[in-house]
């Protein structure tokens, strides 16, 4: 045995047929080191809890903490990371979408040095075209929005040194999205490939509102481009207008005659001028929110039950 502990953090919201696959796989591959494995049952209202109790039963390196309802997987994987005492972290879905096998590689890569390993996945399967393209998407954009470049094909699925979890625990910010508080301080990066596979049972969490939600959460916390942007489209707009006006004046001066009943052009910029005011103030409520969110400083989760803490 090596003399260092590896913490496996892996959030859990109504996986109840995945528990015992999951550990299935995961044990061998992490019994050959010192370990513990964290499950954050994130308020799970069928059997998960329950199952973990058992398994806990049989494997003292195994522990739990349910939360009272349902905080939300960055939340959970925060409380994990909080409560994990490993020299090397790893956070890992509990469906089996990522492969337990790929953590051999990714402590490797950690033991040469690296304080971050990502497992990039090159290729995809169970997923529809629609996320796929989504997703793409949303990280070009993110990236192009963002001073922090956020890895891309990159989930929740990393190995972080102590250092790395410690830092994640000091921020006084609450963690909405992970990945980007992750990269931004610039530690040292390492990648190992895998396929993420499909789901090994039950729907994913992640539909379309919860994956937009997500994706703003990600903007808005890495960048004030979109605040920037309002401003260029309020002086665009202006620029048209203030242009529109001198056309008009050089008209009535040199084609007094030409009278024309502008309405559609009027209605036109109304609406137009209408749509950028009313997105440009929800961008900036957007952020007014966040703000609010932060100062009310709320607890991030809150914690029912601890089992074998
Ligand atoms: N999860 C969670 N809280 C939630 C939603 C999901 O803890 O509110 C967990 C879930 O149990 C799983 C992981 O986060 O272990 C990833 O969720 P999911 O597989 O639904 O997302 P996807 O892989 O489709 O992006
Ligand atoms: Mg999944």
């Amino acid at each position: 045995m090596d003399n260092f502990l590896l913490s496996v953090i892996i959030p859990v919201y109504n996986e109840e047929n995945n528990i015992k696959p999951l550990l299935d796989r995961l044990i061998p591959v992490v019994k050959k080191h010192n370990y513990e494995i964290i499950f954050v049952d994130d308020g799970a209202t069928d059997k998960t809890a329950l199952l973990i109790k058992q398994q806990i039963k049989k494997n003292q390196n195994i522990r739990l903490i349910s939360f009272y309802r349902n905080f939300g997987h960055q939340m959970a994987l925060s409380a994990g990371y909080e409560i994990a005492r490993g020299d090397a972290v790893v956070s890992i879905d509990a469906d089996l979408q990522d492969p337990p096998e790929v953590i051999d590689s990714m402590i490797k890569k950690w033991q040469r040095g690296a304080s971050i390993v990502y497992a990039k996945r090159n290729e995809r399967y169970g997923e529809s075209y629609f996320k796929l393209k989504t997703a793409s998407l949303f990280y070009k954009l993110i990236n192009f929005l963002s001073d922090t470049p956020i890895p891309t094909e990159v989930g929740d699925f990393r190995l972080l040194d102590k250092k790395v979890v410690l830092y994640l625990n000091n921020l006084k910010e609450k963690p909405s999205f992970l990945r980007g508080l992750v990269a931004w301080p610039g530690f040292s990066t390492e990648y190992v490939y895998f396929k993420r596979n499909k789901r090994f049972s039950g729907e994913t969490h992640y539909g379309f509102f919860k994956m937009v939600n997500f994706a703003l959460d990600g903007i808005m916390s890495f960048s004030t481009k979109p605040l920037r942007l309002a401003t260029y489209f309020g002086f665009l707009s202006a620029g048209l207008g203030f242009l529109g006006i001198i056309y008009e004046i050089l008209k009535k001066i040199f084609y007094p005659e030409s009278f024309v009943i502008g309405w559609i052009g009027i209605f036109i910029a109304v609406m137009f001028l209408g749509g950028i005011q009313l997105v440009t103030i929800g961008i900036i409520g957007e952020y007014i929110g966040k703000i609010y969110q932060e100062i009310q400083n709320r607890p991030k989760y809150l914690i029912k039950e601890k089992v074998n803490l």
